[in-house]
């Protein structure tokens, strides 16, 4: 059983676990071993063969160390593998393991549910249960390749959730899966992706951790936002355009827009006239991708449409291209398979 006064080894940054070892033992070298172990993805204290019996007894009366149970694994026909997890309390997440030619890529969530209501979005119907603490967001990377026997070199937070609405924990997270005492992954190997919460990409921009942004653009102006990201109305088109440019002025990165095209809804010429306007001159790239109709009654913009819409955006002077949709035969979009899990266990109780 899990005692509520223990906490998860795993959210503590290394230099809380050096200051742990010094306090508790005098062996501030400790640290090094046990973060070892705990990014090998070991799930008991008794498996880190370099530290004493009496201290693996010690350390599990302080801490637990989480784990993941893989609840439905499903493989596309393209490699792409996507995961439901069930985290220590029972609640689900998904992760989707990506097959690149540059290496494997992960997407992970950072909540459980989400509270940003996009009405094009799986992953917000029902809302956030929680958030998810830094290690269960790192236990996605290491589970996963553990499990699969892969090297993971690329992390985008584009699961579920919105990862600046748990900031704390995903900074932490941050720090964790790049320190050289664990996996090591370097932030120019990681992206993060925002509906665009403002204060959280001003915050973002002062702590000197060069990773890739994304913005979840999806419209060229506010009437267009405000019907399908409820974040428009609290912040608004010209406000978080104002903070992505700050972002890249202070980190000198290059940000991301994602623009999923919908129907007739944000897919015209004029749209991709207005757009250009906006983000011209900006050191920025813009992903197309044509919606997913996991919700509602949405459908995706044409083909022709799509290449029209790129040509525009590049003819006007921007980095735009159509992005590679992966595991479409699979429900990988955001929040399909928890959404479906939940129904049919819904389903189930009736
Ligand atoms: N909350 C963050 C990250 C999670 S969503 C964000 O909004 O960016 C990850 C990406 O998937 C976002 O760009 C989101 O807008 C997009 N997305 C969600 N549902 C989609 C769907 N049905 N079709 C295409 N893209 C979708």
């Amino acid at each position: 059983m899990r005692s509520s006064m223990k906490q998860n080894i795993k959210n503590l940054l290394f230099s809380e676990l050096e200051e742990y070892f010094l306090k508790k033992y005098r062996q501030k070298f400790r640290a090094k071993q046990v973060f070892k172990w705990l990014s090998l993805g070991v799930t008991s204290f008794e498996e880190m063969t370099d530290i004493s019996k009496k201290m693996a007894e010690e350390l599990s009366e302080d801490f637990y160390i989480s784990n993941l149970k893989v609840v439905k694994k499903e493989v596309s026909k393209d490699g792409t593998v996507k995961f439901l997890y069930e985290l220590g309390d029972g609640n689900t997440i998904e992760s989707v393991l990506m097959d690149y030619k540059h290496g494997y890529s992960i997407c992970i969530s950072t909540q459980v549910g989400c509270n940003m209501g996009c009405t094009f979005c799986a992953s917000t119907v029902g809302g956030k249960v929680r958030d998810l603490e830094a290690g269960e967001i790192l236990d996605q990377v290491l589970f996963t390749a553990k499990g699969e026997g892969k090297r993971i070199s690329n992390i985008v937070l584009m699961g579920i959730g919105e990862p600046l609405d748990n900031y704390e924990n995903v900074l932490r997270f941050l720090k964790n899966v790049n320190d050289e005492h664990g996996i090591n992954i370097g932030y120019r190997h990681i992206s993060l992706s925002t509906c665009g919460l403002v204060p959280g990409i001003n915050r973002l921009a002062e702590e000197n951790i060069p990773l890739t942004l994304s913005v979840s653009l999806h419209a060229p102006n506010d009437t267009i936002r405000n019907q399908t990201m409820p974040v428009s109305k609290k912040y608004p088109y010209g406000e978080l355009l104002k903070a992505v440019k700050q972002y890249v002025k202070k980190t000198g990165r290059r940000v991301s827009f994602e623009y999923t095209l919908i129907k007739d809804v944000n897919d015209k010429p004029e749209h991709a006239k207005e757009l250009i306007g906006h983000l011209k001159g900006m050191l920025c790239h813009v992903n197309l991708i044509p919606v997913n109709p996991a919700r509602g009654s949405m459908s995706p913009s044409e083909k022709k449409r799509i290449a029209e819409f790129q040509q525009m955006l590049v003819s006007g002077g921007l980095n735009a291209t159509v992005r590679r949709t992966l595991g479409t035969d699979i429900n990988a979009a955001c929040g399909q398979l928890r959404r479906a899990e939940t129904k049919r266990k819904e389903g189930e109780l009736i």
